[in-house]
């Protein structure tokens, strides 16, 4: 079979490599030697950076696209250097949903080199960002899914570009957000409520990296310390750990957490050190988990770091009830008539 290669997207590939210091070959490598395999699903391709905006636009597009994530469930977005793959992904999207606020700076990167004709969406910033210093300069905090008022905003931002792409599934995307903020609303009350079981002065988190600013100003802890910033590239001195044990110690923190994304061996050391507990189940911090495992959806990793947290450091806990079933596939996803009044946010 003959291949057939678009020369003409040589020259956005060039300047893809050049950014993002992958070989040219290496680029090329990942392109299909035809096209026919991507054209044979009619669905507009939408291509998600990180695993929770993807398990959201699941949630709201159900079966409508062809939905990618680039990262998988336990990746760093932090770090994550993309592969021939996703720039084949990316070069064959429609719409284009990530982060934003330098969550995933390489994939940033890619999209501002790129020629792609996608739209490309920063759901993210949808949102007030929190400040956080990095390299003492200040920044907006880009772990905002933190706090899940946060959430129903990245839900709404998600459903009006889908809405843009693909007015034809509009009444789809309205009734699955709906029913999806309806849950995340619930979810909220119920973080607050559990946070408040714990004693007051044991409402501390300290975790490996600097993820939990949003989660602990909405629901009321304090953000004692992490080992490292707002990025992991970083690595902590060891004065840095010195004064974590120090400060767990002098505050009687009854347990610290790890994390899903992070190697695990450092903060297991501060624990030791610190002569404290460290929580069993790890914190889903910048990805959810994989299938099957406590944090695998947004609305399951919040519930499962609610439960660690709170029994970690001496709350009662209570399970989350979820009101509406989950209206994910196409089937459940047959919307009622939706009055054109209803559709503004
Ligand atoms: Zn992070």
């Amino acid at each position: 079979m003959a291949h057939s290669f678009n020369l003409a997207s040589l020259p956005s590939l060039r300047k893809i490599a050049a950014a993002t210091g992958l070989s040219l070959g290496l680029v090329l490598a990942g392109c299909t030697p035809t096209e026919t395999e991507a054209s044979a699903d009619p669905r507009p391709s939408v291509v998600a950076s990180s695993t929770i905006i993807a398990d959201l636009t699941e949630d709201i597009a159900g079966e409508t696209i062809n939905l990618t994530s680039i990262l998988r469930p336990g990746d760093d977005p932090h770090i994550y250097e993309p592969v021939p793959n996703d720039i084949k992904a990316l070069e064959q999207a429609d719409l284009v949903l990530y982060n934003g606020f330098n969550l995933e700076p390489a994939l940033i990167r890619l999209l501002e080199a790129g020629s792609q004709d996608a739209i490309h969406v920063p759901v993210g910033e949808a949102v007030d960002a929190l400040e956080m210093d990095k390299a003492g300069q200040k920044q907006p905090d880009p772990h905002v899914w933190g706090d899940v008022t946060n959430a129903i905003a990245m839900v709404n931002a998600i459903r009006d570009a889908l809405i843009d792409l693909s007015p034809a599934d509009q009444a789809v995307f309205i009734a699955n957000s709906q029913t999806l903020n309806s849950q995340l609303a619930d979810l909220d009350t119920w973080i607050s409520r559990q946070i408040e079981t714990i004693p007051e002065e044991q409402r501390l988190l300290v975790t490996t990296h600097d993820a939990f600013q949003y989660y602990t100003t909405s629901y009321d802890l304090e953000m004692l310390g992490t080992l490292i910033g707002i990025s992991t590239e970083e690595q902590p001195s060891a004065q840095t750990v010195q004064n974590l044990v120090n400060e767990i110690k002098t505050r009687g923190v009854p347990a610290i957490f790890a994390e899903t994304t992070i190697n695990p061996q450092l903060i297991k050391t501060v624990a030791e050190e610190a002569g404290v507990e460290l929580a069993e189940q790890e914190l889903y911090s910048d990805s959810i988990g994989a299938s099957g495992s406590p944090g695998d959806s947004y609305l399951n990793m919040m519930e499962s770091n609610t439960k660690t947290i709170v029994e970690a450091l001496g709350g009662s806990y209570t399970p989350f009830i979820r009101e509406a079933p989950a209206a994910a596939d196409s089937e459940s996803a047959t919307p009622q008539a939706v009055p054109a009044e209803s559709i503004a946010p």
